[in-house]
């Protein structure tokens, strides 16, 4: 689609237009509690931000509102939002030639120097395509001009950016707080001096920072068989690998200090703090836990003053305490206890939303219960059986759970819900059946600890999809066919059993959305072309189920692939082996992949390793890499006395 020319004026006036006829308008209009408009002649450099999905998934989404703020409060620096608009707005706006907007003043995102995307998962795409043709801006890097923005991704995806090497012009991987800022330096030094050497020359700048990964930089060498050969920087200057951001000291960055609060409905309306950042439990599948490493905690006075403050600036009713596993935050009883104390009389409630189920106990129970909100409980026993949960190396006993299940019940719990996953390496049909006897035995437990019948608990399970820099990365993926008959088996076993299978919920994803995510994560820069064909196609919002389809996938991995010499299969359910050359090698996340291979080998061994919090460095790579060290407490401080001010 051709967007006529863009004045740096909101199209708010075009856009009014078309609201009326779309579903839920109010998502477009922006004036959020919170949220910055500055003034556009007065900055020199202006960041458009999205989340590519829809407000109600976006809004809520941590890492924007960061970076938005963070950028917002430098002088001279300007952020402003945007995110998916759906199908019955998209029509619209290529129908009046409304190109792709920000929330905030309505800009047209063509404007801004920067278009930065964070994907926290590879579904999303599809939408970032949707979002640079709406915005008139070319869709492949080599096609743009000065006029168009720097498309930067990052978020968890982008340690993998290879799929979408061709539509963007530069990745970061790691915390984004210092990278935005240090990109904007850069940025602004070559807008002063006149704009040297047009795009190439400030992506070269950006590059050479070592901390930027710019893919038109780095040529890929395939052999015969469709293997990676190597990758090559292309110019003097880039570094053969590009380096993670690690924020070390979270107190110092104590965002977001203003949280935006929605106007639509979103997925979360809690104010949430990050309590700490990185895991070194150790899951295998974990991606989230790997690339993140070290853990950093935040103190428990400087998760005190924020979530003060964001109270304060926000009126929300609900704390998350958020993180990759809370309660395994050093100080976790204090903080809970702490801010349960302080807001019994406003009746603000707590939530964990990631609980491991060794870490919770009777003191935190009761905490989170107390000032009455008692929503559901999640835990992620992830394997039904003990075997698959040492493959996986996910350190929790049936007994674990049952003591801790007990425990949830005999504080008012009556809901609880399993996660699980299916297609794990090595896993067989049994390990699968094993969580059905799980569930039995968790129903049991509640109906004994209370003396009533109604307990429920709800399985709910995914496929498994092996990600980058994790010791999986090599693993094949379960087919869809292998998957879907496995989870129809679990499926028939919880709802065969008379005496419990009524009061198990049964949740699962069939295989197909997994086999795409698998493609994406796991893809070279082959897949782009597939990648655009689903565009083509019509595809957006495949995070969606209703919005999902497998057929227009595979019709387009079918189309594109064979003349390449690859097909799906060969990104999926293929086993790497170790001298294989992966297509994000190039891109450091501080693990060494020698221990990574040996993670992987002590998997398929149901060898089981500790975490590193507790027990004696066991090499990683992080650390050293990345010039961080662990960084938990407890300090000895406490929350309550610091800030009770009446
Ligand atoms: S290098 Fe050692 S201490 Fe640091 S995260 Fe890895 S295992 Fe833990």
């Amino acid at each position: 689609m051709k967007v006529a020319e863009m004045p740096v004026e909101s199209v708010f006036p075009r856009l009014e237009a078309l609201l009326p006829h779309v579903q839920k308008p109010i998502q477009y209009v922006g004036g959020e509690l919170n949220s910055t408009v500055k003034d556009w002649d007065g900055a020199d450099v202006r960041w458009a931000l999205m989340y590519p999905d829809a407000y109600e998934v976006g809004l809520p989404n941590q890492g924007v509102m960061i970076l938005y703020e963070v950028l917002n409060e430098r002088e001279g620096v300007l952020a402003e939002r945007t995110y998916s608009v759906w199908p019955d707005l998209e029509a619209l706006m290529r129908e009046h030639g409304v190109p792709q907007f920000t929330v905030d003043a309505h800009r047209p995102v063509r404007a801004f120097d920067v278009f930065g995307l964070s994907f926290s998962t590879e579904l999303g795409y599809t939408n970032m395509l949707t979002a640079l043709d709406l915005s008139g801006i070319p869709m492949l890097a080599a096609d743009r001009t000065l006029d168009d923005p720097i498309v930067l991704a990052g978020g968890h995806a982008a340690f993998n950016p290879e799929p979408i090497a061709d539509f963007i012009d530069a990745a970061v991987i790691g915390d984004g707080e210092q990278a935005v800022l240090e990109m904007t330096e850069v940025i602004r030094a070559w807008k002063a001096e006149g704009r040297p050497g047009g795009r190439d020359e400030v992506l070269l700048r950006l590059a050479k920072t070592g901390g930027v990964y710019v893919p038109r930089f780095y040529d890929v060498e395939y052999l015969d068989d469709g293997r990676i050969a190597r990758v090559v920087p292309n110019r003097s200057g880039v570094p053969w690998r590009v380096s993670k951001h690690t924020v070390m000291d979270l107190d110092e960055w104590p965002y977001p200090k203003q949280p935006l609060v929605p106007l639509a409905e979103t997925v979360h309306e809690r104010m949430s703090v990050e309590i700490f950042r990185g895991c070194t439990r150790g899951c295998r599948f974990c991606q989230a836990g790997m690339i993140t490493r070290p853990v950093r905690e935040r103190s428990i006075t400087g998760i005190g003053e924020m979530v003060e403050k964001g109270l304060k600036a926000t009126g929300f009713e609900e704390v998350g305490l958020l993180s990759l596993s809370s309660a395994d935050h050093s100080e976790i009883a204090d903080v809970a206890k702490g801010l349960a104390d302080r807001y019994e009389e406003d009746k603000i409630g707590l939530s964990l939303p990631s609980t491991r189920v060794d870490a919770f106990n009777i003191d935190l129970a009761n905490e989170l219960t107390r000032n009455g909100r008692r929503s559901g409980l999640t835990f992620a026993p992830e394997g039904g059986s003990e075997r698959i949960r040492k493959v996986i190396n996910k350190m929790v006993s049936e007994e674990d759970l049952i003591r801790t299940v007990a425990t949830a019940y005999g504080n008012g719990w009556r809901q609880v819900k399993l996660y699980f996953m299916c297609g794990l390496p090595t896993e067989t049909d049994e390990d699968v059946l094993q969580i059905a006897d799980m569930a039995k035995r968790v129903i049991a437990k509640g109906r004994e600890v209370t003396g009533q019948n109604d307990i429920r608990c709800t399985v709910s399970i995914g496929g498994f999809v092996p990600k980058p820099h994790t010791p999986f990365q090599w693993a094949p993926q379960l087919g869809v066919e292998e998957t879907d008959a496995r989870l129809e088996k679990l499926r028939d076993a919880i709802r065969g059993d008379k005496k419990y299978g009524r009061n198990i919920g049964f949740r699962y994803h069939d295989g197909k959305p997994g086999i795409i995510e698998g493609l994406l994560s796991r893809g070279d820069r082959r897949v782009g072309a597939v990648i655009r064909a689903v565009y083509e196609d019509g595809g957006r919002f495949d995070g969606w189920r209703e919005h999902f389809s497998y057929d227009r996938w595979l019709r387009a991995a079918e189309t594109v692939l064979p003349g390449l010499g690859v097909d799906l299969p060969w990104y999926t359910t293929r086993e790497r082996t170790a001298e294989e050359v992966l297509p994000w090698d190039h891109l450091d996340s501080g693990l060494d992949k020698d221990w990574l291979w040996e993670d992987w080998q002590d998997a398929l061994d149901e060898t089981e390793v500790e975490d590193c919090r507790w027990t004696p460095c066991f090499d990683c790579g992080v650390c050293p890499q990345m010039d961080t060290h662990i960084q938990v407490g407890p300090t000895g401080q406490k929350l309550l006395p610091l800030s009770v001010v009446k």
